[in-house]
């Protein structure tokens, strides 16, 4: 097994020879003589005359290797089964600028019923009113398909230094829009309410909030205006919720059946795109995961799919599953006990699935970092871009993960009861307004702050 992982290894590194290493990854040891002396490759005539590995530069040396091309070479462990992100939409993600709105005036006092529906106008309409209280800032991360804009609302009065960072994110998936209705509610009325109960005032002074409310806004806007209702993709037709390049996006072990909840053309659900990360809302959220989750606390996503909390991932170390398992008990407790742990191994793994964004996150803080080469999340194995599929196959594998955070939790709550609970309808709205009440969500802000401040090492 050592033998086979080092000739591959020696393959890619020729592959690799003159291309650019990511940032962070060191390719001083990429070029492993011994590994390579046993390896039957003839490095093609460019390479070979060619200088000191990483002597080369600029992006035409960013090169995505095909998918028939990655899948011989993994051919042992299993296969891709997805394109990876492209070197170019990648670059793209790094490079996005966020936009403050720095929106002028006093901020009103609004009450948010959710039995009201919440169109995009509304929806920015109360981003603009969030982002005019103080100690509020409201920035424009990204844009979906069709051009909206994909707000991120940060909480942190008093600034940010040295406190500790929460995550949330919301409507992913189209049709659920608990997501984005819970998320815009909660900070606007713990937000208002700072302004008056020095309480609250005090919690959200020690903690920063990052909350990108809205994922999906295409999607969401289509089923309001009367698309099919049962739409969890983007305008373009692909499932955000498979799209990201994390470490288990789109592979699968050999031997493993891929999962049924896979499509290989755009539709209403589980494509993945022609290539991972091909999409803008993709684009926004891959900056925002690299940026915050090296130094975040915790994240959580809403989504909408039966009281239920999924909290681990079959890539992760125990360690980094205990803490977001024990967070999720924590919020289990926090809203009174309406939403049961769900182990995700039983359903997730490498069968093909993968490439949510709990998935991209957690590959994030555990040390895997997007390959040009592969275009998706590796891990550096001796400097070595090495993919999920081959690295789950090596005996003690955890030796070689290296976390840019060792104490980062994410955890996914799905909301709702049944499908009734989805979309724009009427009904829908009156039966997430009844959940949000009868759970307890107007203190899901404070509750978790109140957490994590009592998990913080003091
Ligand atoms: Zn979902």
């Amino acid at each position: 097994m050592a033998k086979v992982l080092r000739l591959f290894a020696c393959m890619l590194s020729l592959a690799l020879f003159l291309s650019l290493a990511p940032a962070g990854y060191s390719l001083a040891g990429a070029a492993d003589e011994a590994a390579c002396e046993t390896a039957a490759f003839e490095p093609s005539p460019g390479a070979a005359q060619n200088g000191a590995p990483g002597a080369a530069s600029g992006t035409s040396e960013k090169k995505l290797l095909p998918l028939h091309e990655i899948n011989e070479r993994v051919a042992e462990y299993g296969s891709m089964t997805i394109e990876g992100m492209k070197p170019e939409d990648y670059d793209a993600s790094q490079s996005l600028v966020w936009t403050p709105l720095n929106t002028a005036g006093e901020p009103r006092p609004i009450d948010i019923n959710l039995s009201e529906p919440m169109n995009f106008s509304v929806f920015e309409e109360r981003m603009r009113n969030l982002d005019k209280y103080e100690g509020v800032e409201v920035s424009v991360i990204g844009k979906s398909a069709m051009g909206r804009n994909i707000y991120m609302v940060k909480v942190a009065p008093g600034g940010e230094e040295g406190k500790p960072i929460i995550m949330l994110s919301g409507n992913v998936h189209a049709r659920e829009f608990a997501g984005a209705d819970y998320l815009t509610k909660i900070l606007n009325d713990t937000v208002r309410k700072s302004q008056t109960d020095p309480k609250t005032r005090s919690l959200l002074e020690k903690v920063v909030i990052v909350a990108v409310p809205l994922v999906n806004p295409d999607g969401r806007e289509m089923i309001i205006n009367g698309g099919n209702r049962n739409r969890k993709s983007n305008a373009n037709g692909v499932d955000l919720n498979r799209a990201m390049p994390a470490a288990n996006a789109g592979q699968l072990s050999k031997g493993v059946k891929r999962v049924k909840n896979f499509s290989t053309k755009p539709g209403l659900y589980f494509f993945a795109g022609y290539n991972l990360g091909s999409e803008s809302e993709t684009r926004a959220m891959i900056k925002w995961f690299d940026y915050y989750v090296p130094k975040a606390f915790v994240y959580i996503d809403l989504h909408q799919q039966g009281g239920s909390q999924y909290y681990n991932k079959p890539f992760s170390s125990a360690k980094s599953d205990s803490l977001s398992k024990d967070f999720a008990k924590r919020i289990n407790l926090l809203l009174k006990k309406g939403y049961r742990l769900v182990s995700e191994s039983k359903y997730f793994g490498l069968n093909g699935d993968g490439g949510t964004m709990t998935d991209y996150a957690r590959s994030v803080a555990e040390g895997f970092r997007y390959s040009y080469a592969y275009g998706r999340l590796t891990l550096g194995i001796d400097g070595e871009e090495t993919p999920l599929v081959v690295f789950k196959d090596i005996d003690d594998r955890m030796q070689y993960y290296n976390p840019a955070n060792a104490s980062f939790r994410a955890v996914t709550i799905e909301i709702g009861r049944s499908p009734s609970y989805l979309g724009a309808g009427s009904r829908a709205r009156a039966l997430r307004k009844r959940e949000y009440k009868k759970y307890g969500w107007d203190g899901f802000l404070t509750g978790v702050i109140g957490n994590v401040l009592a998990l913080q090492p003091q």
